[in-house]
């Protein structure tokens, strides 16, 4: 079996961040001057995370392509982690996203289009009402809120290493002996988590009847197959367990579908017909205008109406003045009705498709430890020869050096690759001569680390 050098690993690193400053020097200006107000030099903290030294400046987006400001073109395989999974700048929602910047943009009252957009993704999800948010997060916290009003319990569960947003509850891990804590890196939270969430393993059905049992828990929150740590498909029987359970013990499910909305235009859900009591979503609902939604069965809709105070419904703690705006209503209808269509999830699992053979083809020809991993059309390696069952496993198989190399290596010949773990998301605009380039670059990088000629 092909051994990693470690040094190798480390110079080869060096090289590459070496070359991409060298190729960067306008990126590598911006920052200088960014560092100067804003802290990190970045508009968001997690974007200190880039491969490089620092981050690339982008000067335009175009479907599966961007440009930065030192003249590179690159293929996105990123596409701003599924807020342009549409792929950027659609032709389709432009137009409508452009009529509705005319027509007024946030007024705090409902208008036509709402009811399209309801109706739809009644068709889509299954569920029957919805409300909107501007973010996946919203849509999720607002979600947890409804649930613990109405169960009138305290807690919420989760999978240990998922990610569901800021939400304050989901930053919680098993530790090593198993026990729950905050999670590595939590920052200021309010309470500690172990007194607001249970945590189990992902597939773990003993753990989550046993978590379930204490009687505590308003709802379960999860992705149907989790995204955020590697992506872990669940077990057989795992989903009707997990409806069972939470129903035997009285607590809510809700499935947040941010992600795996690349499964089908109707998410996880839609396709595998599960049958939550809420569901979430958001990111690329607009076409990457800010927005997010939330859906819940009639059931629900009832209780919750009946412990609703209706005077004070805009102080509850469920709201954001510009949640549910026009332009991102406008830009949702355009999303569903041009863009999230089934034609295009088909051409994309065709070009899924070839992207993971061709790196299924290279793992194969040098027999590598490695394996590919699919959902829809996202696709993702692992530096591991088994697939993780649970958030723990895929935790333990993060490389690091190996992961900053990888994404470097792209990055410095034109492809950018999801931050933090080593996904694509492959946009319909991208086109095979594109799949087959990122298996070239993919199989040289191999080549350089493992000192193949
Ligand atoms: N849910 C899931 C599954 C996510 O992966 C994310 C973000 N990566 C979110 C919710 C939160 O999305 P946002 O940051 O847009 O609120």
């Amino acid at each position: 079996m092909l051994e990693l050098d470690r040094s190798r690993l480390e110079r080869l690193i060096q090289s590459e961040i070496i070359k991409f400053e060298k190729e960067h020097p306008r990126s590598n200006k911006l920052y200088q001057k960014a560092c100067q107000s804003m802290q990190g030099g970045v508009p968001m903290l997690w974007m200190i995370r880039w491969p490089g030294a620092f981050p690339i400046f982008f000067s335009s987006a175009k479907g599966a392509h961007f440009q930065d400001v030192d003249g590179h073109d690159y293929i996105d395989f990123c596409l701003g982690d599924t807020g342009a999974m549409t792929g950027h700048s659609p032709s389709e929602s432009i137009n409508a996203i452009q009529k509705q910047v005319g027509k007024g943009i946030t007024l705090m009252l409902p208008m036509q289009d709402s009811i399209w957009v309801g109706e739809e993704l009644q068709r889509r999800f299954g569920l029957k009402y919805w409300q909107f948010t501007l973010t996946a997060t919203d849509a999720n916290r607002f979600a947890i809120r409804m649930a613990r009003h109405i169960t009138e319990r305290s807690k919420i569960l989760v999978f240990n290493y998922c990610y569901h947003g800021s939400v304050d509850e989901t930053f919680i891990s098993l530790d090593k002996s198993g026990e729950p804590c905050s999670r590595p890196g939590n920052l200021g939270p309010p309470v500690d988590p172990v007194q607001t969430t249970r945590v189990v393993e992902f597939n773990d059905i003993p753990a989550l009847r046993s978590a379930l049992n204490h009687g505590d828990v308003a709802a379960v929150l999860a992705e149907p197959v989790m995204t955020n740590i590697g992506i872990i498909h669940p077990q057989s029987g795992f989903h009707d367990a997990l409806r069972e359970l939470t129903r035997e013990f009285g607590s809510l499910l809700i499935i947040d579908e941010t992600h795996t909305i690349c499964t089908s235009p109707g998410g996880y859900t839609g396709k595998y017909g599960l049958h939550p009591d809420f569901l979430t979503c958001g990111k690329p609902l607009a076409s990457g205008i800010p927005a997010g939604v939330y859906g819940y069965t009639q059931e629900i809709a009832d209780d919750f109406w009946e412990r609703l105070d209706h005077d004070q419904s805009d102080v509850g703690g469920i709201g954001g003045t510009l949640a549910g705006n026009a332009l991102s209503i406008a830009a949702i209808r355009a999303t569903l009705e041009n863009v999230l269509t089934q034609p295009m999830y088909d051409r994309c699992e065709i070009l899924a498709d070839r992207y993971e053979h061709g790196i299924q083809d290279c793992i194969n020809e040098y027999k590598l430890p490695w394996i590919v991993k699919r959902l829809g059309f996202r696709v993702e390696y692992w530096f591991r020869e088994v697939a993780p069952v649970n958030g723990g496993q895929a935790n333990e198989a993060i490389d690091p050096d190996l992961d900053r190399f990888m994404h470097l290596w792209a990055l410095n010949r034109g492809i950018l690759m999801t931050p933090f773990h080593n996904m694509a998301l492959i946009s319909a605009d991208t086109t095979n001569a594109e799949i087959d380039y990122h298996t070239d670059v993919f199989r040289e990088a191999v080549r350089a680390v493992f000192e193949i000629n």
